[in-house]
């Protein structure tokens, strides 16, 4: 049967092998299941095989299955999705990640809605590799000054980067873009120690990105099948 428990497994053996072709220890990768407009039954199937951190876009839709998975042993919840500026303290509330961060009043505004019992927000700031307007993330020009912003925020903890590169099948374009978010990733580490993630790889280009030095991929069809309309 091709399950989901099944769709793990077969994952996890590929990260395995990518984590050992590049050179890293077994586990430097960590697998963040995608389960936005899945069925808290598939979440529940992947909790099960022992997945812990779950990805989802939409804020309404992401606070409605952490009720109905309150059951669970304690979940990590990382909102991945485009940030508008009401729903910050939405996110803030009931996340313990960021992944699409791009702009500074976001990264404020997180910081002052973080509820004070809660550990600070792990945050990383989405890159734009290609500088197109319409996409979302900072740019590679404004990246450095968004870093030092995030990073001087009281209760946000800067994480890395994350970036959505245009979707491609030409491998080449994909480790290039890889390559270079994994350089700009280790120059803005150097100044900020607490950077720990690089979030690149999805179901359809999470070898190459492992092998450029990513540290956590999204995948969601790759694991739970194709998303329901
Ligand atoms: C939907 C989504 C994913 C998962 O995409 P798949 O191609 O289904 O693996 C990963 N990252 C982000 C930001 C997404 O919105």
């Amino acid at each position: 049967m091709n399950g989901v428990t099944d769709k793990i497994h077969t994952a996890q053996e590929q990260i395995a092998e990518l984590e050992q072709q590049s050179g890293r220890p077994r586990g430097s990768v960590t697998l963040l299941a995608v389960s936005k407009r899945q069925p808290v039954a598939k979440i529940r199937e992947a909790a099960a095989a022992g997945l812990r951190d779950f990805g989802e876009n939409y804020l309404q839709e992401a606070i409605e299955k952490q009720q109905q998975l309150e059951d669970l042993p304690k979940l990590i919840w990382h909102f991945i999705g485009p940030i508008q500026s009401n729903k910050t303290r939405g996110i803030s509330e009931n996340f313990d990640w960021v992944h699409s961060v791009d702009r500074s009043k976001i990264a404020r505004r997180l910081s002052e809605q973080r509820p004070p019992h809660l550990k600070p927000l792990n945050v990383c700031i989405q890159i734009n590799l290609s500088g197109e307007d319409t996409k979302s993330g900072t740019t590679t020009a404004q990246v450095a000054d968004l870093c030092a912003l995030t990073d001087s925020l009281e209760n946000i903890r800067l994480r890395g980067f994350m970036a959505i590169p245009a979707p491609t099948d030409d491998t080449d374009v994909q480790r290039e873009n890889f390559r270079a978010l994994s350089r700009l990733f280790d120059a803005l580490k150097s100044k900020h120690p607490s950077m720990d993630t690089l979030s690149m790889g999805m179901s359809n280009d999470y070898g190459p990105a492992i092998l450029q030095g990513s540290t956590m991929i999204r995948l969601g069809t790759a694991l739970f099948g194709p998303r329901p309309a």
